[in-house]
């Protein structure tokens, strides 16, 4: 992969709630195709580090890179940017007013302006490689946990991404949901989708993830491909998370 650019770079990112330090001198860098999975305890920074990179919370101090260009919220349109940050959350975060499809169309022709024909056959084409082909006109409440989010996931995709965040996309689902979601991201990173990937699941982590970074309390302590990092890890924090979750 090292002959791919870099599609996110974060330097030094800091971030805090009024007195609360979350995000401490945070580096990164996620190159094109490739699928970072971000672990660490509850409340370490994981959820305002991905909220930082699609601009949803504005850094107080560090710089951003998207596809090599540095966004700032003075001289960028971040909606613009978001559109290119694409975000799947752990409560799918759906439309319930609206039909499965109608999620899916809402933002490519309410903001990017697409012609709905154009929309509705994008859409369609999507829901079908999520196994949501039969699902168009059906209301999110008639969904299960794990349909729900592979409807966001379509919905995300719609805007036709550079990246694909992901906050524990699974977390919300009962067990034997887990499985068709993570089929759903396993088959997006093998088609060379760029990913960032919070979540606890360490199976996929290793089998789908090109790179694991731990975090905890607000900054990144170790990263290394997942065999290495899950088998051999360097640090006595990440030695201790681990024990803690496998
Ligand atoms: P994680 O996703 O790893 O559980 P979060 O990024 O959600 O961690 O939270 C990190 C810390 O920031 C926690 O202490 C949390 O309470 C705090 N925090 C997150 N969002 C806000 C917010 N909007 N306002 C104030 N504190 C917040
Ligand atoms: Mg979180």
């Amino acid at each position: 992969m090292s002959e791919h650019h870099e599609m996110i770079r974060v330097e030094k990112l800091n971030k805090s709630f009024g007195d609360l330090h979350v995000l401490k001198d945070v580096d990164l860098t996620v190159k094109e195709s490739d699928v970072v999975v971000l672990v660490g305890a509850s409340g370490s920074g994981k959820s305002t580090l991905l909220r930082c990179l699609n601009f949803l919370e504005i850094k107080n101090d560090g710089k951003i890179f998207i596809d090599g260009e540095q966004i700032e919220k003075e001289t960028h349109d971040l909606n613009k940017i978001r559109e290119r940050v694409g975000m799947v959350f752990q409560h799918f975060n759906l439309f319930p007013h609206k039909t499965v499809i109608e999620n899916v169309i809402e933002a490519p022709t309410q903001v990017k302006g697409l012609k709905k024909a154009q929309a509705l056959e994008e859409g369609k084409e999507l829901l079908d490689k999520v196994g949501l082909g039969d699902k168009y006109d059906v209301y999110p409440s008639t969904l299960s946990g794990g349909q729900k989010q592979r409807v966001a996931i379509a919905r995300a995709l719609a805007m036709k991404p550079d990246v694909m965040l992901f906050d524990e996309p699974t977390s919300a689902l009962d067990p034997e949901l887990v499985g068709e979601v993570l089929a759903t991201m396993k088959e997006l990173a093998l088609e060379g989708m760029t990913m960032v990937v919070v979540t606890h699941e360490m199976g996929f982590a290793r089998e789908v993830g090109d790179w694991v970074f731990y975090m905890h309390d607000g900054k990144i302590v170790e990263y290394g491909h997942p065999n290495d990092l899950f088998d051999n890890p360097k640090e006595e924090r990440t030695k201790a998370f681990l024990s803690s979750i496998l």
